[in-house]
């Protein structure tokens, strides 16, 4: 009989979301009035902007018409598209990317979790703990994990710790890892790296021949001057890096699907003769056979985002968010919380009081102020006695969030 994957049965259970709706509805079947704010949201809640909706709505006449109707598209994504990301994302920067560089799909996670289809299994990796789970769970299926420890472990990744302990940057790894992980603006911590802090990585990969693969995924919520934008953006990293860009955070495109990579043509690993080859052209024959292309429709979207009232619109709609993680940060410290991130990105991640764990913490929130978030413990062994909440709720329910914590928004 044919034989499946393996890798697929090293997987638990994705555990985290579902036993986070598991407590709440229990919580809520036994507590029937309870008044229970959401501050765990992981995905935006504020609409498109309207000039993404007016580009939607003229792309639908677009295919309804012979002569303007699109069929399949470039599977790279359209010209029109990648020009305006080449000009407004990375030269109104000083970053020069050619347009073949920049490989549009339907979003970030897909792309972070395919680029393994370009790397040999032989590969060692290493990410940032806590982490997204994506990188890791990709890997597993991808045969390069190892095994599952008790700890929480797996067995052939290197796991690079951010704690208080570290104040949240992460340590250069000690394994000499094949593909390092890096996503800043962070999720779950949102914490950030500075420039320099960033160029050590750059600099590291390209003294031990690793791969940075960098999601930037909330770029877009970068306020501070000494935070890059782009990786590119550090001397040397078109000849080690990756960048994944999303329009999800950026644009409320969660629903829609959209997103980029740029992979620069200077990248090049080696072949199993000891040649170096471009993943540039590796990743185009990914693209080019196993996927068709983003919907036209969305890529016209992406397009409006660009123009001075799709930009306009889109600092207004992160302004929103970064107003709610103000008054999440401020609240929670009045309130005695030790918290990180909150300032270039939409989440809080905070201390658990004492010695609570993340999980008894979760409890607690819920029991006493009728508050659900995400226990750190479920993005990785060192989100342990840690918690997220999220700026993607109104203005409203975040002020109640603080209130109910003992703290007023003072501004
Ligand atoms: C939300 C998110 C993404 C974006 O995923 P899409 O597939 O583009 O919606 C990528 N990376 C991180 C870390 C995220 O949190």
């Amino acid at each position: 009989m044919f034989r499946i994957n393996d890798n697929f049965t090293k997987l638990p259970a994705s555990y985290l979301f579902s036993e986070v709706a598991r407590r709440v509805n229990a919580y809520a079947e036994s507590h029937p009035g309870a008044d229970i704010i959401r501050m765990g949201i992981g995905d935006v809640t504020r609409p498109l902007c309207q000039a993404a909706v007016d580009a939607l709505h003229k792309a639908v006449d677009d295919e309804a018409s012979g002569e303007t109707f699109h069929g399949y598209g470039p599977e790279q994504g359209y010209s029109f598209l990648a020009e305006k990301i080449a000009r407004y994302d990375y030269r109104k920067r000083g970053i020069e990317i050619d347009i073949d560089e920049i490989f549009v799909g339907d979003g970030a996670k897909s792309d972070t979790g395919n680029i393994g289809d370009i790397l040999s299994t032989a590969n060692r990796v290493a990410v940032t703990d806590p982490v997204y789970p994506v990188y890791v769970d990709t890997n597993v299926m991808g045969g390069r994990a190892g095994d599952l420890g008790a700890d929480g472990r797996w067995s052939e990744i290197e796991y690079l710790p951010c704690t208080a302990e570290n104040g949240f940057v992460p340590a250069l790894p000690v394994n000499n890892p094949d593909v390092i992980y890096l996503c800043y603006p962070n999720n779950p911590t949102g914490t950030t790296l500075t420039r320099s802090q960033l160029k050590v990585w750059v600099d590291y990969c390209r003294e031990h021949g690793a791969l940075l693969l960098f999601d930037a995924a909330y770029e877009a919520f970068i306020r501070e001057e000494d935070v890059p934008h782009s990786i590119y953006e550090i001397e040397g990293a078109r000849e080690v890096a990756i960048e994944f860009r999303s329009f999800s955070k950026t644009a409320g495109f969660t629903g829609i699907r959209l997103g980029y990579t740029v992979v620069p043509k200077e990248l090049k690993g080696l072949d199993d003769k000891g040649n170096k080859v471009a993943l540039n052209g590796l990743w185009r024959r990914r693209q080019t056979t196993k996927f068709n292309g983003a919907s036209y429709l969305t890529q016209r979207a992406a397009e409006a985002l660009y123009t001075e009232e799709g930009q306009r619109q889109v600092k207004e709609t992160i302004d929103y968010y970064l107003e709610n993680a103000r008054i999440l940060r401020e609240g929670l410290a009045e309130a005695g919380y030790e918290t990180v991130g909150g300032i270039n990105s939409p989440y809080i991640w905070l201390k658990t009081p004492g010695t609570m764990t993340s999980w008894e913490f979760f409890d607690y929130l819920l029991d006493r102020y009728h508050i659900v978030g995400t226990p750190g413990s479920g993005f990785g062994p060192s989100g342990e006695g840690y918690f997220r909440l999220t700026a993607f709720n109104t203005h409203e329910n975040t002020r109640r969030c603080i209130e109910r914590l003992g703290a007023t928004d003072r501004k």
